[in-house]
């Protein structure tokens, strides 16, 4: 078995142990004789899978009782629309901070339905600042935030103030690989295919009073209460990625949790980090409080030298170190199930490469 060192922003490496676990019972799941994604969202045997799923991630992160988990489907790009269809429905205001990419697409769908302002940094590729209640307005519903810019490297490295207002918060590249208290947000979401498990299933962390807010036109598929009345069983949910995601959510459990996680990942961006800093070719531009712990960009100054290493590194088993068009350059990402050797691999070959080319 050949694995390759796989940086991939999404869909991402997962641990080799779920992925062994899956192939073993994939022709047949504890004793049915079939495989999970063969049995009805509605037997005794999914109907556990999901009830673990929920209970191990209210564990992971100390989800506390008045905030539902939904799982559901349409990726992180569908909660672009969700959220404000079910919350921007009072003084039908919200104020989002424009930190990239991500937060541009956010804007846009909410923008279709409420007067949103947008609270863009001086530097939004490089830094994000701190904001305070004065920051937003005060009868906004809520306020949005994308607290990883998977694309740009930057991450909030503390939460704005928002007072009484709702925070809402796309955390698609980096839930659960650092610690958060969940009472700080109204209502959190991600798409799994990142730190959670393979692309399909969505989690959506809400406050139990934001769950009845939605315009009465809303279309049932669209409205938390939906999810929150039939727990997630309103429709066929995505059954094999929930099944995926509960063996991943066990692992980190038997990591030793968050906390642990969150010490491996700083750690393993450490690495990364010292290595391009003390690189004369390569540069990450980000101010070193923004600094995503996930998703690490650098780039050479010139072009025909960025490819000369994406080229090398591939042949290497380096893979999927191309940035996002937008920015260029390369992008690392270290998801949780980044193995340590394969960080060790590329800042090892970061240097070599350096010898060769300098
Ligand atoms: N938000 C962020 C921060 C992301 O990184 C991504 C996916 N890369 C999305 C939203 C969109 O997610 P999806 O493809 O699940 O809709």
């Amino acid at each position: 078995m050949t694995r390759v060192a796989n940086f991939s922003a999404g869909p991402s490496v997962l641990p080799v142990s779920v992925l062994e676990r899956a192939q073993k019972e994939l022709l047949n799941y504890n004793g049915t004789g079939m495989s999970v994604m063969e049995m009805s969202h509605r037997s005794q045997d999914f109907q556990e899978i999901m009830e673990e799923a929920e209970a191990l991630l209210r564990e992971l992160l100390k989800i506390p009782d008045n905030f539902h988990v939904l799982f559901l489907q349409g990726g992180a790009s569908l909660q672009f629309s969700m959220v404000p269809f079910n919350l921007l429905t009072t003084n039908h205001k919200a104020d989002y901070i424009m930190t990239g990419s991500w937060a541009k697409k956010a804007i846009a769908e909410a923008s279709k339905l409420g007067d949103i302002t947008i609270i863009t940094p001086t530097n939004p590729l490089t830094e994000i600042p701190s904001y305070n209640q004065e920051s937003f307005q005060f009868d906004a519903d809520y306020v949005h935030i994308t607290t990883n810019n998977t694309i740009e490297g930057t991450r909030f490295s503390e939460l704005p103030n928002t007072g009484t207002i709702p925070l809402v918060a796309d955390m698609s590249s980096h839930i659960l690989s650092e610690e958060i208290d969940v009472n700080q947000f109204g209502l959190i979401y991600a798409g799994a295919q990142k730190n959670l498990g393979p692309a399909g299933v969505t989690v959506v962390i809400v406050r139990e009073d934001l769950t009845n807010k939605a315009f009465t036109s809303c279309p049932t598929m669209l409205n938390y209460q939906t999810y929150v009345k039939n727990q997630s069983l309103f429709n066929t949910p995505p059954t094999f990625a929930i099944y995926i995601m509960k063996m991943v959510l066990e692992w980190i459990k038997e990591l030793g949790g968050v906390t642990v996680i969150e010490q491996q990942n700083k750690k393993k961006a450490k690495w990364l980090y010292d290595t391009i800093d003390q690189s004369k070719l390569f540069n990450n531009h980000v101010h070193p409080k923004n600094r995503s712990i996930m998703n690490i960009p650098f780039t050479a100054d010139c072009e025909d030298l960025n490819k000369e290493f994406l080229q090398k590194a591939d042949e290497k088993g380096l893979k999927n170190l191309k940035g996002h068009r937008s920015v260029g350059g390369m992008r690392a990402s270290l998801y949780n199930a980044m193995p340590f050797e394969d960080v060790k691999k590329l800042t090892d070959f970061i240097k070599e490469f350096e010898r060769t080319y300098q």
